[in-house]
């Protein structure tokens, strides 16, 4: 089975060939492996990490993250307490992963729902390490990347040292950053109250989202942090990116041909309008 990590200098773009991947279940046959008891958590748990048995790195690591044993809890419903211990486990598992030979890109992630390919239900998210610092990862490290100072009416929340805005360019038709407002390099380098102030944010952020529709919506979210190497990206800064493709309820925005071709992107939707419905969503 070919496994190999492949780039096409024409252009620019860096593919994973992981065709033994074709080989993992789209869905467990039989229970949940994520629920106490499963496969996967076979004790009590609250958080829980483990390596992800299906790996989609040839080098570099692939881990899981539980969010909590309770099997239909989404992010929105989840306590801030418990937000506030994913919170801690997403900045641990930075350190312990940097750690190790290749963990020199840790980027934490996940994918919700089944139109976007999440296989399983239960709440969870996925790290990957790589060995080297992906393209966009360093195109943002090497523009100094920082945070919208003044998104206008595209701020969605600004509370205790952190700001939340629909973008600007947005790719997506739901397209929102989210950051410390002062730089932070990283996960493992958030003080304590930036921490703990991170978790009623997140719970807010991820209602305001799940409200915005009749329906639940698909979405991914994703972390960008500082890679190990520090000291060659001086000005790093944390910052979370949550995208959904739906443009109404249950239609999502197809990525046309003309888009894949050019890289050049067509939103139907103005940021300012996704970030005043998730403002009322909200109240
Ligand atoms: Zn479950």
């Amino acid at each position: 089975m070919t496994r190999e990590f492949r780039f096409d200098p024409f252009t620019e773009t860096s593919v994973h060939i992981v065709a033994d991947r074709q080989n993992r279940p789209n869905l467990p046959s039989s229970g949940c492996p994520f629920c106490v008891g499963g496969l996967e958590a076979p004790e009590n748990y609250s958080v829980h990490t483990f390596p992800n048995r299906w790996p989609a790195l040839e080098a570099g690591y692939c881990e899981v993250v539980l969010y909590s044993p309770q099997h239909d809890a989404r992010l929105s419903t989840l306590s801030t307490e418990n937000i506030a211990e994913l919170v801690d486990v997403w900045a641990q598992r930075t350190t312990a992963l940097q750690a190790l030979p290749n963990g020199e890109c840790v980027v934490i992630f996940e994918n919700n729902g089944a139109e976007i390919g999440a296989t399983i239900p239960h709440p969870h998210g996925q790290i990957y390490a790589f060995d080297h610092v992906p393209q966009r990862v360093a195109a943002q490290l090497k523009n100094n990347w920082f945070p919208d100072a003044d998104p206008g009416d595209r701020l969605i929340l600004e509370r205790d040292g952190w700001r939340v805005w629909a973008e600007y360019a947005a790719v997506h038709p739901v397209t929102i950053r989210l950051a410390p407002i002062n730089r932070v390099a990283d996960l493992p380098s958030l003080a304590p109250e930036l921490r703990q102030s991170l978790a009623p944010v997140l719970h807010e952020v991820f209602s305001a989202l799940d409200n915005l529709f009749e329906d639940l919506p698909p979405y991914m979210m994703w972390w960008n942090q500082a890679p190990r190497s520090h000291a060659e990206w001086p000005d790093a800064w944390l910052n979370m990116e949550i995208i959904s493709p739906w443009r109404a309820n249950g239609v999502p925005r197809y990525i046309a041909g003309v888009e894949v071709a050019t890289g050049e992107y067509f939103n139907p939707v103005d940021p300012a309008d996704v970030a005043r419905r998730l403002r009322d969503a909200m109240n």
